[in-house]
């Protein structure tokens, strides 16, 4: 089966193809970055107007290419349904309709969360992990349980990801600011920051506003990186590890842009190994939003006959992973 993925949440206006006999997946992703500030939501919406025809022409160009110029039979037609930014969002849901009917082929409607844990699972081979989604907007640590991912952990305000963009924005540094604090970290020494786990749950405004009047009242700025990036990804590590610990299970999948931290996932490595866990972070180009994983995940919704009707196949900019229905996956733990 082949599927096109179409992936538009935030950033990434992003296509891929995804061939479940050769398991290969191509990967087209044209990133929107703001000039100044943080992401808007109607320039990000105008970039994926843009450059989603662009990013799926250049799939077919390449799948083609690989077939000697034969056209490439399509089999299904996947999108980001949510979450994420509503306008995005609708224009990516329009994409993925006008082609599947075009094509005449189902449309499949993938939960972008649930999307970034099952591309760890598919490339890791794991059968039951607990993932961590450390993400822009989102910060989850999910697990399954008769037939659904359950939320065993959330953030109780802002995304990972965002609080760190936010931070850096402070400082006037250009979006994304994570791989920049991450440099910075490397030459820093510990500062005393808040850490704020409550429950299973984490917030991190607080530490995100201590981290600005840290580098305000005159903290070297390195230091600050590396407190901010060490008090973080330890809370994250934290929960993670009582999810492990509580269900009883020992593989950990990481999903989301911020996985691509090398601190994060030496974290997620040591505290794994020192349990006798499996740890597995998919490389790079899935871990950051991509097309892929939208693509990989619709092949299985696909083959599950999980497919939506044009009518019900409106966006949803605050579509949880524990609404989804898991239909791709056999029984109670599969
Ligand atoms: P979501 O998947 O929740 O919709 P998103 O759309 O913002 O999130 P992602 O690609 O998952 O997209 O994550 C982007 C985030 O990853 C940004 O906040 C960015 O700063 C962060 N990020 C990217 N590289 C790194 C890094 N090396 N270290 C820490 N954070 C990083």
């Amino acid at each position: 089966m082949r599927v096109l993925g179409i992936e538009g949440t935030a950033w990434a206006a992003s296509a891929a193809l995804h061939d479940t006999e050769t398991n290969g997946t191509v990967i087209e992703t044209d990133a929107y970055l703001p000039d100044s500030g943080g992401i808007h939501p109607r320039e990000a919406a105008e970039h994926m107007r843009e450059t989603v025809p662009e990013v799926v022409a250049s799939v077919l160009d390449h799948a083609r290419e690989t077939r000697d110029g034969e056209g490439v039979p399509i089999d299904a037609v996947a999108f980001s349904r949510g979450p994420g930014l509503g306008p995005c969002l609708r224009v990516v849901g329009s994409a993925a309709r006008a082609l599947a009917g075009t094509l005449d082929v189902p449309l499949v409607g993938v939960n972008h969360m649930v999307a970034h844990l099952e591309i760890g699972r598919h490339r890791s081979g794991f059968t039951d992990p607990i993932c961590l989604n450390a993400s822009g907007a989102n910060a989850h640590v999910l697990g399954y349980r008769n037939g659904r991912y359950r939320v065993l952990g959330e953030t109780l305000d802002t995304g990972v990801g965002n609080a760190i963009d936010k931070f850096t924005r402070h400082l006037g540094w250009s979006h994304p600011g994570g791989p920049k604090v991450e440099e910075r970290a490397r030459t820093g020494a510990y500062t005393e920051l808040p850490y704020v786990v409550k429950g299973m749950d984490f917030s991190f405004s607080g530490i995100m506003s201590a981290a600005k009047e840290a580098v305000d009242d005159g903290e070297p700025v390195e230091d600050v990186c590396f407190s901010l990036q060490e008090h973080v990804f330890a809370m994250l590590t934290e929960v993670a590890e009582r999810a492990l610990s509580l269900t009883g299970t020992d593989e950990l999948v990481l999903g989301g842009g911020v996985g691509q931290n090398d601190r994060l996932r030496g974290m997620l490595d040591g505290m794994c190994e020192a349990r006798g866990a499996d740890f597995f972070a998919p490389e790079p180009r899935f871990l950051r939003d991509n097309a892929g994983m939208i693509a990989v995940l619709g092949a299985k919704m696909a083959a599950a006959g999980d497919t939506l009707a044009i009518a019900d196949s409106a966006v949803d900019p605050e579509f949880r992973p524990d609404e989804v229905a898991v239909t791709w996956r056999g029984g109670a733990t599969d």
